[in-house]
């Protein structure tokens, strides 16, 4: 019999990816749809549309114990992956009330009710290096201490902690990756590696003649999510569960993106962004980077799209949906 599994934030960048593997081996795969007051419908599942036949969802949300109960309930999976989460930093310095509700409310909702349903169930929390924050090392590493500087930086530490208090507490096999920053050409338009990627292919097209940004000098250690949802698998897949950091172990800057990117169409990035005061952070952070050894060493794991492929496939993406060549 295959195995279920369940999906938090199935129709988010990383859930897309996830559920497109885990049918790949085999899975019944579950996902959690919030109900939504658009005409076109499709929208919300437009990363999903084209495995949408082989899915089962449910209309939920993390926010609403009711809701998650019935759906585990019905599911009884063998594994869930809770990725559902506001993940946009800037909105959460904007509403930290709906931030620190779905992220920690939420995953209290889903860690309840899986302890009270299915205690068996091996479970995945989408922790993040914004809980480095500001860091104390570099690079940062299962041991680094946190110093979360957004109300989503604090919302995931709050997760990873109740994540660990119910595996010390209940001993079930839950486990946080403490995952860098990664991206692919399903990034949401919001965040600011897809907002360039973007931005170049609209020029090159000639539809816009700028990109405005914020900080450019902010460096992050970036990888493809295709590579970290692989992982996300192979944690529940160990002997004993454990947190584990997922990263390229390189940085760049948001400036070497951009670099990159418009280099990627032939063109010098310093000839069309402009800074905006707008699109910075009211507390940002310097410098991340992380170190995976341990999930190299336990897991077998390492990233396997480098950075200049990255920015490129994003690229050429963003070009290719945009009607280029
Ligand atoms: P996305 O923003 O692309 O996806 C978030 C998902 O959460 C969407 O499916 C969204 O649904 C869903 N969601 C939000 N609120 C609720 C709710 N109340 N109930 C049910 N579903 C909800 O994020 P990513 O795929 O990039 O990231 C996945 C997870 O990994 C997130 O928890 C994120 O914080 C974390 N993470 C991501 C990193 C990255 O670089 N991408 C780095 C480290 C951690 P809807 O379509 O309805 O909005």
């Amino acid at each position: 019999m295959s195995k279920r599994a369940l999906i938090t934030g199935i129709t988010g960048q990383d859930g897309s990816y996830l559920a497109e593997y885990l049918l790949g081996m085999g899975y019944e795969v579950h996902g959690v749809v919030r109900r939504m007051a658009m005409q076109n419908q499709l929208m919300r599942l437009e990363r999903i549309s084209h495995i949408l036949d082989k899915l089962i969802l449910h209309a939920g949300s993390v926010e609403n114990y009711g809701s998650m109960f019935r759906i585990v309930e019905s599911v009884k999976p063998d594994e869930c992956y809770h990725l559902a989460a506001q993940s946009f930093i800037t909105e959460s310095f904007e509403d930290g009330h709906s931030t620190l509700n779905t992220n920690i409310i939420g995953t209290f909702n889903v860690l309840s009710v899986v302890k009270e349903l299915t205690p068996e169930c091996r479970f995945y929390f989408a922790a993040s290096s914004e809980m480095f924050g500001r860091v104390t090392e570099s690079p940062q590493n299962e041991l680094t201490p946190f110093h979360p500087c957004s109300p989503y930086g604090v919302s995931k530490v709050a997760g990873y902690d109740l994540t660990r208090h119910f595996r010390e507490a209940y001993g079930m096999f839950l486990v946080s990756g403490i995952l860098f920053n990664h991206e692919s050409p399903r990034r949401g338009m919001e965040f600011v590696t897809r907002k360039i990627s973007r931005g170049v292919a609209m020029i090159k097209l000639g539809m816009a003649d700028s990109l405005c940004l914020g900080n450019l000098e902010a460096k992050r250690d970036w990888g493809h999510s295709r590579d970290y949802v692989q992982v996300m698998h192979t944690m529940l897949q160990a002997d004993k569960p454990d947190d584990y950091v997922i990263a390229t172990g390189e940085t760049h800057s948001v400036g070497e993106f951009c670099e990159y990117a418009f280099g990627e169409l032939g063109l010098d990035w310093k000839n069309y962004v402009a800074i905006d005061d707008q699109f910075k952070r009211p507390h940002d952070i310097p410098l991340l980077l992380g170190d995976y050894s341990k999930a190299k060493t336990e897991l077998g794991w390492a990233p396997t799209t480098k950075f200049a492929e990255l920015v490129r496939e994003m690229v050429q993406e963003d070009v290719r949906l945009l009607g280029g060549e």
